[in-house]
């Protein structure tokens, strides 16, 4: 069984980081959409992640594939960086 950290961001000292409940963190992004913020975006149908700036493109249609019960690549901010 596949272990549940192996698909998230980890870190090591918490004082790095705050909890916020921006809703910035709210919505998913469709692929090639200009990212809002800049930080580390995950897909929502299968936990890829990666790293975007601000003003620029989030990865698009072409950037990894999908199962069918996958569904479609959204991207969501997860980590906003300052
Ligand atoms: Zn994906």
């Amino acid at each position: 069984m596949q272990s549940k950290t192996e698909e998230m961001a980890q870190y090591k000292y918490s004082h790095y980081l705050e909890n916020s409940s921006d809703p910035r963190f709210d919505p998913a992004f469709p692929p090639g959409t200009e990212a809002p913020h800049s930080g580390i975006y995950k897909c929502q149908g299968c936990g890829t992640e990666v790293v975007s700036d601000a003003g620029e493109p989030l990865p698009p249609q072409s950037h990894h594939q999908h199962s069918l019960n996958q569904g479609r690549i959204a991207w969501r901010l997860v980590v906003g960086t300052a």
